[in-house]
């Protein structure tokens, strides 16, 4: 893979077209297969309609006799299937074929190793984007005048890994009363089951700006509606963020296009969501964005810098700690440096990360590394993770300068991770994690890391008096 390094004064490059009328037009919704191409394995038509989206899979060659579909269980939930209605499927003859629902996420069809389709359709179970409950802005919003819709949550695929490189093809259709469909996936309709399973699609009623970034188009679609902040303030601000992270990176993290998109939460849902070409943030649109105590701004660092850290360097294992850790504290160091937030705000902001990581009931008991249901199952643990992972960053930061005598940061690392084609292959294990340290540093890592992520060893972090004190700590420019 060839990286590009960026160039001081690169951010020159970024410009606005705000309040023009050379916005490109959004990628079309119509596919289809090119005649003279040879048809793809797979081909996956999804029909947005003004109650519904109609799927429809048509799986040409699969080797096997009993194939498995399922839906993903992502962030946690496994009854995204109680949005799936109508499932069936049917050989080439048009003839019906038994399929056996394990009544969680996993229909099994006798296929008999032939072509088959499968159709179904995907009903609203919400009437605004937040819900209400806790967890419902993850499913389908599917809404009179717009959408939104993500991959992991409404797409029935063959669930065996082995299938991600599978070639398919891709068509979206929508009624003229949407205008427009929006999509993390490019041009061609051409794609293949891994990257399918991260579809991003939103329709209907969206305003949408583009920004253009060496090279690539950026561009962020606002929900229609009364919001307290402007478009225009909105896109200068996550511009400046992204732009802050790809010149600290060193790399821009995404090929194609990127898509952000900004939904209407509620004042207790608020968030973001990073998946391959894509963001997607929802805020409270009562609120000033660039009030509340810059949590808005929090928020979009934190899902942007995912573009780096978790989809462009991919994290297995045990390493959400470092995913979730570091993306945290690179997104309040982003804040900083681009001063959004003053070093007052980020005295308070890691003061109180030390607090939380002192006061948390699984901070001297629990390793930090990934604990699988626990992760999910418990609010106290994710914090933990969160902020012992944010802090542990601090630490190494302050390690790599100590050991080389200043000459290089924690930037230095994640340059180094974010661009080693071993690493990037095989995705970031505590093994190569603590390979790039040592080759960084010429110096032993194995100690640091058993105390404090396979370890419950107390951090050793104090809460600082004065933010001077603090900033003389980390790197507070790029
Ligand atoms: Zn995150």
């Amino acid at each position: 893979m060839c990286w590009k390094r960026l160039l001081p004064g690169w951010c020159l490059l970024v410009t606005f077209l705000l309040g023009s009328n050379q916005i490109a037009a959004e990628r079309p919704a119509a596919g289809g297969e090119a005649a003279d191409e040879e048809p793809a394995t797979v081909h996956c038509q999804i029909e947005i309609l003004r109650d519904a989206i109609v799927v429809e899979l048509l799986i040409r060659e699969h080797g096997q006799e009993v194939l498995d579909l399922q839906i993903s269980d992502w962030a946690g939930r496994n009854d995204y299937s109680q949005s799936i209605s109508d499932l069936r499927a049917y050989d080439a003859d048009g003839n019906e074929l038994q399929v056996d629902f394990d009544g969680l996420r996993t229909w099994r069809v006798p296929t008999s190793q032939q072509p088959f389709t499968l159709t179904y359709r995907v009903h609203p179970t919400k009437n605004s984007f937040a819900g209400e409950d806790t967890w419902d802005f993850l499913y389908p919003t599917i809404l009179e005048s717009h959408g939104l819709a993500w991959g992991p949550t409404f797409l029935v695929l063959p669930g065996d890994e082995t299938f991600k490189d599978t070639r398919v093809s891709l068509s979206i259709t929508a009624p003229e009363h949407y205008e427009r469909v929006f999509s993390n996936i490019g041009q061609q309709q051409q794609t293949n089951l891994g990257e399918l399973r991260y579809l991003f699609l939103a329709w209907g009623d969206y305003h949408y700006r583009d920004f253009p970034l060496d090279g690539r188009t950026v561009r962020l679609i606002v929900e229609a509606g009364d919001w307290k902040t402007s478009p225009a303030t909105l896109i200068n601000l996550a511009s400046r963020i992204l732009v802050s992270q790809a010149n600290s990176m060193g790399i821009i993290p995404f090929n194609e296009d990127l898509l952000i998109s900004l939904t209407m939460g509620s004042s207790s849902v608020m968030g973001g969501t990073a998946v391959p070409g894509a963001v997607s943030l929802y805020f409270d649109p009562a609120t000033e964005l660039t009030d509340h105590g810059s949590l808005p701004a929090y928020l979009i660092a934190h899902e942007f810098f995912h573009l780096w850290n978790g989809i462009h360097l991919r994290l297995f294992g045990h390493m959400n700690w470092f995913k979730e850790g570091f993306t945290d504290y690179y997104a309040y160091l982003t804040l900083l440096r681009e001063g959004i937030v003053s070093p007052d705000d980020y005295l308070r902001w890691f003061n109180r990360a030390v607090s939380a990581y002192r006061q948390n009931p699984f901070a001297l008991n629990t390793p930090v590394e990934d604990q699988g249901e626990l992760f999910w199952s418990s609010d106290q643990f994710r914090d933990l993770v969160y902020r012992k992972g944010a802090l542990i960053a601090f630490l190494m930061d302050r390690q790599i300068r100590t050991l080389t005598e200043h000459r290089s940061t924690l930037d230095d690392l994640m340059s180094v991770l974010m661009t080693d084609e071993k690493i990037l292959e095989e995705g970031l294990t505590h093994a190569n994690l603590l390979v790039a340290l040592e080759e960084l540093t010429g110096s032993a890592w194995d100690n640091f890391l058993e105390d404090y992520v396979n370890g419950t060893e107390p951090l050793p972090v104090e809460e600082f008096e004065s933010a001077e004190d603090l900033l003389s700590h980390i790197s507070t420019s790029i």
